[in-house]
């Protein structure tokens, strides 16, 4: 596996491997790398000849009272688990590098960006397209690949895509998820015994509004009672926001259909953790 950390390093490797012919797979993350972040390095694989992983914390898309400087990382260990997943080029650059003395411009995400996620984070999807811009520039993907896990994310850099009229494929992959149902997430590793424990509740609110949504309740407000009365076994867990969601534009609906989606973010102990599901697939 290549390493690379300057940019002149990852536009030369780029070239050469589409002067090679080789059609290239991105995948984007912030490190500290679990099972999902690899499902999408498999994903990427099925798609493609050569593919990319870059690790950046991307200082842009933390709030100043957010987890930027505890955010965990661990190059060695990201390094080995990419290898040996068959990641053919890593890129690992400085914020330095990324985002020279003087850097001002961003990316304007749209309305999406205020609501849910945007509306708890302000800037955050400023942040978050900016360095995706960046990257896509960069690395000049054919396909590049994102976990549903954060389906704001997702829809985002999709309209970006479109608006933008990139030639790069968004490929979604499913949420992989502990035996329990709980999501993997590089801040789970914040979570004490305890609130591991807890944490699962968040899943088991999702997966009981599918339940219901099976059993024939389509309103949102059925399906968010639902919800609340699964969270309220776990009291210690505050829950930010309940979204049930046009896939599309991330708009509330009072009716659901198999393409709704239903988020939620919750706070346990300082940790704070997002979930969601499309009601026709359910905890998959
Ligand atoms: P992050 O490192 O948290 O920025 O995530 C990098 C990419 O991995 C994003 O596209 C995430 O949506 C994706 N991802 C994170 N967690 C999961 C998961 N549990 N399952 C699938 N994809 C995930």
């Amino acid at each position: 596996m290549l390493e690379l950390t300057s940019i002149a390093d990852l536009r030369a490797w780029s070239r050469a491997e589409r002067s090679a012919g080789r059609l290239i797979g991105f995948v984007p993350t912030m490190g500290y790398l679990h099972e999902g972040h690899l499902s999408l390095v498999d994903e990427a694989r099925r798609r493609t000849d050569s593919v990319i992983l870059s690790i950046f914390v991307n200082p842009l898309q933390f709030g100043p009272s957010e987890d930027l400087s505890r955010y965990p990382r661990d190059i060695p260990r990201d390094r080995a688990l990419a290898s040996a997943r068959g990641v053919d080029a890593l890129f690992v650059p400085t914020v330095a590098a990324m985002y020279p003395p003087g850097s001002q411009v961003r990316l304007s995400p749209g309305p999406i960006a205020d609501l849910w996620e945007g509306a708890a984070r302000p800037g955050h999807f400023t942040g978050v397209l900016t360095v995706v811009a960046k990257l896509f520039h960069l690395v000049e993907p054919d396909v590049a690949c994102f976990g549903q896990k954060d389906v704001q994310q997702l829809t985002l850099v999709r309209r970006m895509v479109r608006d933008l009229d990139w030639p790069v494929e968004i490929v979604a992959a499913p949420t992989v998820r502990e035996p329990d149902g709980l999501a993997l997430s590089s801040r789970n590793a914040y979570l004490n015994p305890e609130d591991r424990g807890r944490a699962v509740v968040l899943s088991r609110a999702l997966h009981a509004a599918h339940q219901a949504w099976r059993g024939g309740e389509t309103r949102a407000t059925g399906l968010e009672a639902r919800m609340r009365q699964e969270l309220g076994r776990e009291p210690t867990v505050a829950v930010e926001y309940i979204s049930i969601a046009d896939p599309e534009t991330l708009e509330p609906v009072d009716t659901t259909d198999e393409r709704t989606v239903v988020s939620i973010a919750a706070r346990i102990g300082g940790t704070r953790l997002i979930d969601n599901i499309q009601l026709g697939e359910g905890i998959r």
